[in-house]
């Protein structure tokens, strides 16, 4: 399509007649936006309007109005020449953003998530450094716009967020140095030369054309000093970039001011980094300590195994390693530390006699990790050297969500299982995936996550949830752990419902000394009558 500067239709061709049911010369004269289905039309608006600034832009999905039928998703192509614009408008090939160039974006935005953003804004910085090229960091905030969107239909705050992260991938370097660091708040690697203002001014514009009557559209930029980083190797700043976007994520986005974090962004880039030389020093020198929890069988009341849950502070048994944990798995640590946990273990299981079924461990392997390969080939490679160690150690897959390749997943879980050792799929129910977790991989055991429990206990419907869910498992020949019990109260919801093993608090805290389950507390709780004690136990 030609389009004039009104961004009306000078010439169509196509198969218009086939798609929205109108003949292409009837279309000369029509603003393209019109086209549209209506929550497109600014997108399409701002489409334009880069075609014109620019010279050329791509890479948006647009979606053409049919009357009858479901709108069509096109892909946005246009340049402009000797004054004159022209658009070319494909039938994708792709669902959305998510599914673009292999790199997962946030479906509503298009935007980069921070820890794929960091990993290649900081390769851009380098390099822009490298060749010299002039280029800035820059936080964009619009206060107004969580407050839009909330009262916004979702189908109208879906186009503006859509246009929204148009307009910031149009004027970072590349499709790929923009992200959202928090709602309404939005971190941009660009050219020294990119033209700000006018990136401040169509955001306000697109905020104000879907809220004609609102006061939203304030828009505030503040670039971000990054002196000091050129001192900095590639991949640390890649990590302290994550680390400082997730630190703005968790505190309470509105409450930092854009002044604030401007200058706190370099700080908490430093601050991460050395986190990072910390965490590897800790794993390096295997300075961290074990504590273990039992799983006890509910038809016998034994002891089946323990889990072994890392602590990086020895003073403080309690303290819990979530957020060290967590920052491990942002910054990509964690596998090397996944892989010294299981070294740990089997040191720790070597000195004890062999013949003996009471020292069995079960260890926590991060969903990120089974995508490493170094991770996956260390594992094994450190199994198949102490062969011993079957049916000792078990292994529980936690955070899976981070897997990536259920297909690959499936294929690690196997090599364990005919290794001798059985396999755990860990927080279940704690997401919204798990059945399809549970559907794709072939697992000997399910944790139930202490929330589920938590949540299950909450409502009518909670027990026939579980038990419905305890029954799958069983005709599936999986065995059930139910986690966090930590009362009476729990501990007779979850045998009711028919879960075989339970861990939690009423059975012992999780502790360095064995001696501390030896007796078991609490066993008295198990001697009642359950209502549905079935007397099985899966595991071996
Ligand atoms: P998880 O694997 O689901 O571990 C169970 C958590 O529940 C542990 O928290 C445990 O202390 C806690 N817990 C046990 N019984 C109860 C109870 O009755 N009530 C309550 N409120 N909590 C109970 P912890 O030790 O803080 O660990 C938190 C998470 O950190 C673990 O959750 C796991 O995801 C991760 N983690 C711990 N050690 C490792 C490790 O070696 N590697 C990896 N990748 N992750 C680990
Ligand atoms: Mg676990
Ligand atoms: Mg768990």
């Amino acid at each position: 399509m030609q389009i004039d500067s009104r961004d009306r239709i000078v010439f169509a061709a196509g198969p218009f007649e086939a798609f929205i049911d109108r003949r292409q010369d009837d279309l000369r004269g029509e603003e393209v936006a019109t086209l549209m289905v209506p929550e497109d039309r600014v997108l399409m608006g701002q489409c334009l309007k880069l075609v014109r600034r620019k010279g050329r832009a791509s890479g948006e999905v647009v979606r053409l109005y049919r009357p009858r039928g479901a709108p069509l998703s096109m892909d946005f192509a246009g340049y402009t020449l000797d004054q004159q614009s022209f658009i070319a408008l494909r039938l994708t090939s792709h669902r959305g953003y998510g599914a673009r160039d292999g790199i997962p974006r946030d479906p509503q935005s298009g935007l980069l998530p921070p820890q794929a953003f960091s990993e290649l804004a900081s390769g851009k910085i380098k390099q822009s450094q490298e060749t010299g090229q002039d280029f800035g960091v820059t936080v964009i905030d619009l206060p107004g716009l969580g407050g839009l969107c909330d009262r916004l239909p979702s189908p109208g705050a879906l186009g503006l967020l859509r246009s929204v992260g148009a307009s910031l991938r149009a004027c970072a370097f590349d499709d790929n140095s923009a992200t959202e660091i928090a709602q309404g708040r939005y971190g941009l690697v660009h050219d020294g030369a990119a033209d700000l203002e006018a990136l401040r001014h169509d955001l306000s514009e697109i905020v104000r054309q879907h809220d004609p009557d609102g006061e939203e559209g304030r828009v505030e930029t503040s670039a971000i000093d990054l002196e000091g980083i050129d001192q900095i190797d590639e991949g640390d700043l890649a990590k302290g970039l994550i680390y400082a976007i997730n630190q703005c994520q968790r505190a309470d986005g509105a409450a930092i001011s854009l002044r604030m974090l401007s200058t706190s962004i370099p700080q908490l880039v430093h601050q991460g980094i050395n986190e990072v030389a910390l965490f590897r020093r800790v794993v390096a020198n295997r300075s961290f300590d074990i504590v273990l929890q039992p799983i006890v069988s509910l038809s016998t009341g034994d002891i089946h195994h323990y889990e072994a849950l890392c602590r990086f502070d020895s003073s403080r048994p309690d303290l819990s390693p979530y957020r060290a944990i967590t920052f491990a798995e942002e910054t990509g640590l964690i596998h090397d530390f996944d892989l010294a946990m299981a070294e740990k273990v089997l040191g720790w299981l070597s000195g004890k006699p062999r013949n003996s079924d009471a020292y069995r461990v079960a260890v926590n392997i991060s969903g990120f990790s089974i995508g490493v390969d170094s991770y996956v080939k260390g594992l094994l490679d450190l199994l198949r050297a102490e062969p011993w160690t079957k049916g000792k150690m078990l292994f529980e897959i936690t955070e899976s969500s981070k897997m990536t390749d259920l297909d690959s997943a499936n294929s690690f879980i196997g090599s364990l299982r005919d290794s001798g050792y059985q396999v755990c799929l860990d927080d279940f129910g704690a997401g919204a995936a798990s059945f399809q977790y549970l559907s794709a991989l072939e697992v000997d055991v399910v944790k139930i996550d202490g929330s589920a429990v938590r949540n299950a206990m909450r409502g009518p419907k909670g027990l026939a949830f579980l038990s419905a869910l305890t029954e799958l498992c069983r005709r599936l020949g999986v065995t059930t752990i139910a986690e966090m019990i930590d009362t009476k109260e729990s501990l007779d919801f979850v045998r009711s419902c028919g879960c075989d093993f339970v861990q939690g608090y009423l059975f012992g805290r999780p502790s360095a000394d064995l001696k501390s389950f030896q007796p078991l507390p609490n066993l008295g709780l198990l001697r009642g009558s359950p209502d549905r004690l079935r007397g099985r136990a899966g595991l071996s």
